[in-house]
C-alpha cells in the first residue's frame, strides 16, 4: 500500500486546531486506490475532556444559549451558504474519502445545506405553551436547550449525518462535541474551518477525531455531556445505551435495519425494477434504510428476478470521481472483508443470481459486485443481519398476509416500501408494517421536513423535521401563583 501526499488534519477543539495529546495518528484512506490520503489525531480521553470543557464553558458561561434564536438562525444560514459555495470541492473530497460516486456526494452536500437552512428557519419558531391549569395561576411550558450534546456519526453519509446532528442542536442552543467516523473525517474537518467565519463562537462546536472504543466511549461516559446522539450499528448502540445509563444521559439512537422492499404483482413493473435496484444499490448499499430484503409476489417472481438481475448487470462500477460511475468502492478494507464474508455465506444459504465477489475488471480498491441472492429464507443470516453493502436477498411471497408476516419478522424496524397500484392494500400495509418510515411506490427519498428514525432495534428518537429539534430541548414547567393570599393549609 502506497503512502502518498499524506497530510495531518488536526482536530478542532475550542475554536483551535490541535493534534491532540496522544501523539498518535490514524491513517485515512481513499478506498478506490487503497492509498493513505491523510492522517488524523487519535483523540485521547484527555482530548475529549478538553472538548467537553470547551463545550461546557460555551454553554454555561459563554452565552451560546442566550444568543437570540434569530441570530443562531442567521449563523446556520451562513453555514448553509458556505456549503453551497464550496460544494464542488467538498463533494470531491467526500467521494475521495468514502468512495461514493461524485453525483451522490453532490446531492449529499446540497442536502446538508438544506438541513442547515431548515433548522436556521426553525430556530426562532420554537415556542412553549400556556397550560390550562385549574388553579388561579399562570402555567407555562418553556423549551430550553438540553446542554452539551455528544454526537457520534458513521461513515456512510459523513457530511449529511453531521448536518442532521449539528443543525438542530445549534438551533436549539446546545453546544456540541462531534466525533466523525475514523474512516471519513475529512469533510467534517473542512466544515469546522468555516465555523468561525460563519459566526459560531469558539467552543460551541468541537470536532474530535479518534476511535469509537476510546474517543467515542469517552464522550458517552463523560459527566459533562448531557445528551448523546448516535448513528451506527445496533451493536454499538447497545453499548452506548448501557454506558449512558451511568450518568442518565438523554440518548437517541439511529441504528440501521434490514428493510423490506415489497413488490406486489400489480405494481408498475418498470418502476418496480428500478425501485428494487435503487433500494439496495444506491451508495453501494451502505445505507441504514437499504431495501436489503426484496419481497416479490410469486406470480411475478421469475420475471421480476430476471429483469432485476439483467438491469443490475448494467450498473457501472468505477472510480468515484467519474461522473458516469453508479457504484464506487466500499468505504474500507474492514467493510470490504465484512461484505465479502456475507457474499460467501449467501452462497451456502441461498441461490446466487448475480455477483457474489469482487469485479474481475477492477484490480485495486474495495470494490464488490452488486450481488443478488434469491429463494432466500427469511430465517437465514443474510435475511436477518445488516450487511451494509450491495447485497440483495430476494424472498418470494404468496399473498398480502404472507408479505406482511415476512416484512415484520425482523428485529429491526427502520424502513419499508410497498409497491402496488391498489390503494387499499397499500394503506393496509402502511398501517401494519412496524417501521419508522414506509414508502409507497418509492424507496429512499428522505426530506428534512419529515421525521426519520426507527422502531424496534433500529433505535429510538427522531431526527429531521420539527421532531429533530425536540430531541435537543428540555421542557421546563413554570407555575406562577396569581393569588396574593397565603396557601392557607396550616
Ligand atoms: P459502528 O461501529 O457502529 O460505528 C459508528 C460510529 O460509532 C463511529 O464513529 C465509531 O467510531 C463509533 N463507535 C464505535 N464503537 C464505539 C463505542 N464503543 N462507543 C462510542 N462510539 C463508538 O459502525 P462501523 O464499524 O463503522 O460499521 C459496522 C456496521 O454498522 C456496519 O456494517 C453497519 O451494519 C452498521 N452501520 C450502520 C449505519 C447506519 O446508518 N445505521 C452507519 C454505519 C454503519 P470509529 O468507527 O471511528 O471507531
Ligand atoms: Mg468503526
Amino acid at each position: 500500500m502506497a503512502v502518498s501526499q499524506t497530510s495531518c488534519e488536526p482536530m478542532f477543539i475550542n475554536g483551535e486546531w490541535t493534534e491532540g495529546s496522544s501523539g498518535k495518528r490514524i491513517p485515512v484512506y481513499d478506498p478506490s486506490t487503497e492509498e493513505v490520503i491523510a492522517e488524523i489525531p487519535d483523540a485521547s480521553a484527555a482530548d475529549i475532556d478538553a472538548a467537553v470543557a470547551a463545550a461546557r464553558h460555551a454553554f454555561d458561561e459563554g452565552g451560546w444559549p442566550q444568543t437570540t434564536a434569530q441570530e443562531r438562525g442567521r449563523i446556520l444560514f451562513r453555514i448553509a451558504a458556505r456549503l453551497r459555495e464550496e460544494a464542488p470541492q467538498l463533494a470531491e473530497l467526500e467521494s475521495r474519502n468514502c468512495g461514493k460516486p461524485i453525483v451522490e456526494s453532490e446531492y449529499d452536500i446540497a442536502d446538508a445545506a438544506t438541513v442547515f437552512e431548515y433548522y436556521g428557519g426553525l430556530a426562532n419558531k420554537v415556542s412553549g405553551l400556556v397550560n390550562p391549569v385549574p388553579d388561579n395561576a399562570l402555567s407555562l411550558s418553556l423549551k430550553e436547550p438540553v446542554g452539551v450534546a455528544g454526537q457520534i456519526i458513521p461513515w456512510n453519509y459523513p457530511i449529511g449525518m453531521a448536518a442532521w446532528k449539528l443543525a438542530p442542536a445549534l438551533a436549539a442552543g446546545c453546544t456540541c462535541v462531534l466525533k466523525p467516523a475514523e474512516q471519513t473525517p475529512l469533510t467534517m474537518l473542512k466544515l469546522a474551518g468555516w465555523l468561525a467565519d460563519c459566526g459560531v463562537p469558539a467552543g460551541v462546536v468541537n470536532i474530535v477525531t479518534g476511535l469509537g472504543e476510546t474517543a467515542g466511549a469517552a464522550i458517552v461516559a463523560h459527566p459533562g455531556v448531557d445528551k448523546v446522539a448516535f448513528t451506527g450499528s445496533a451493536a454499538v448502540g447497545k453499548l452506548i445505551m448501557k454506558s449512558a445509563a451511568d450518568t442518565l444521559k438523554r440518548v437517541t439512537l439511529e441504528l440501521g435495519g434490514k428493510s423490506p422492499n415489497i413488490f406486489f404483482a400489480d405494481a408498475d413493473f418498470e418502476a418496480a425494477i428500478d425501485g428494487a435496484l435503487f433500494g439496495i444499490f444506491i451508495n453501494q448499499g451502505e445505507v441504514c434504510s437499504a431495501g436489503s430484503r426484496v419481497l416479490v409476489q410469486r406470480s411475478i417472481y421469475p420475471k421480476f428476478l430476471e429483469a432485476m438481475t439483467e438491469k443490475a448487470r448494467t450498473i457501472k462500477l468505477g472510480p468515484p470521481l467519474d461522473r458516469s460511475t453508479k457504484m464506487g468502492p466500499l468505504v474500507s478494507k474492514e467493510q470490504y472483508d465484512r461484505v465479502s464474508a456475507y457474499q460467501k455465506l449467501g452462497k451456502s444459504e441461498a441461490k446466487l443470481a448475480l455477483g457474489g465477489g469482487r469485479p474481475a475488471s477492477i484490480s485495486r480498491g474495495y470494490y464488490v459486485e452488486p450481488t443478488i441472492f434469491y429463494d432466500v429464507d427469511n430465517s437465514s443470516r443474510i435475511a436477518r443481519e445488516e450487511i451494509f453493502g450491495p447485497v440483495a436477498a430476494v424472498i418470494p411471497f404468496e399473498d398480502e398476509r404472507e408479505a406482511l408476516r415476512i416484512a415484520n419478522d425482523t428485529s429491526f424496524g427502520l424502513a419499508a416500501a410497498v409497491w402496488t397500484r391498489d390503494i387499499y392494500r397499500a394503506l393496509r400495509m402502511v398501517k401494519a408494517i412496524r417501521a419508522g418510515i414506509v414508502w409507497v411506490n418509492h424507496m429512499q427519498p428522505t426530506y428534512v421536513e419529515a421525521p426519520w428514525g426507527g422502531f424496534k432495534q433500529s433505535g429510538f428518537g427522531r431526527e429531521l423535521g420539527v421532531h429533530g429539534i425536540d430531541e435537543y430541548l428540555e421542557t421546563k414547567q413554570v407555575h406562577i401563583n396569581l393569588n396574593e393570599a397565603p396557601i392557607g393549609w396550616y
